[in-house]
């Protein structure tokens, strides 16, 4: 369901990913871990267009982007657009709007597409906060709510696109354990449906019990990759073992 191909991307002279390649099926869950600076965040970006590849290519369902080193045109802003409608993403910070209640959250992304307020869009809406167990808080705003409760509003705001696939970028990294475990239990509940999910995180137990497949990262690239009952704990390659021996 989503396919991303030799991405290369550089901020000035460093070059950030050197060739990272990535196929995901259809309902899998990916963990991606690695070392600080590695490129997990970046590539992440990459896959949706918050960062443009300089090379490289990603394909979701039917829009697929090449990227050979030329300006990035109008043809190609279009696809990325296309791209981003099928592709939901949730970022450690949250990124509410805080001038929006947690119900305007979830419903703005769908009236702005599709420009209208429905009662059918409304009780999309609170399905969904209901799914990530915040119906009784929809009216209220995000500063009065607590972490936890704000990583799932942003969960359900990105779901709103209904997206077949759903990026996380340390989602539970500014949270308390306990907290951190209602947001993980909504992700493997999306598991459970058959979402396509792509985390990054630091949450070794995470990406050791719920994901299919464990992505190492170091350097820029993906030094190595499988389920994680072989890659956590007969990782082939020197680098995944000093990692894992770190954090584990
Ligand atoms: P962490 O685990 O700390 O989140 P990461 O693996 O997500 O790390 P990235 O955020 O992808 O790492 O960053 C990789 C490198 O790219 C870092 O050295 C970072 O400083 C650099 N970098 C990322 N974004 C930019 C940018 N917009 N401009 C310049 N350098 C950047
Ligand atoms: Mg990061």
């Amino acid at each position: 369901v989503l396919s991303a191909e030799q991405i290369h991307k550089s901020f000035g002279e460093e070059d950030i990913l050197r060739g990272v390649s990535m196929q995901v099926r259809e309902g899998e869950l990916v963990s991606i871990i690695g070392p600080s600076g590695c490129g997990k965040s970046t590539f992440l970006r990459c896959l949706n267009f918050l960062e443009i590849p300089d090379q490289g290519s990603v394909t979701v369902k039917d829009v697929h982007i090449t990227r050979a080193g030329g300006a990035w045109s109008r043809a190609d802003e279009h696809a990325a657009h296309k791209l981003r409608t099928r592709v939901g993403m949730v970022f450690q910070s949250f990124n509410l709007f805080p001038h929006l209640n947690v119900l305007d959250n979830v419903l703005l992304a769908p009236r702005v597409v599709k420009g209208e307020r429905s009662a059918t869009m409304r009780d999309e809406a609170m399905a969904l906060l209901e799914k990530v167990g915040l119906a009784q808080v929809a009216m209220r705003y995000p500063v009065s709510l607590s972490g936890g409760q704000q990583q799932r509003a942003a969960i359900a705001r990105a779901l709103a696109m209904r997206p077949e696939i759903m990026l996380y970028d340390e989602p539970t990294s500014a949270l308390d354990p306990i907290v951190a475990e209602e947001v993980l239990g909504v992700m493997r509940t999306l598991d459970n449906e058959g979402m396509t999910q792509i985390v990054v995180t630091h949450d070794m137990r995470f990406a050791q019990v719920a994901s299919d497949t464990v992505v190492y990262m170091d350097g820029g690239l993906v030094v190595e990759a499988g389920p994680p009952e072989e890659l956590c704990v007969n990782p082939v390659d020197d680098r995944t073992r000093r990692f894992l021996r770190t954090v584990l």
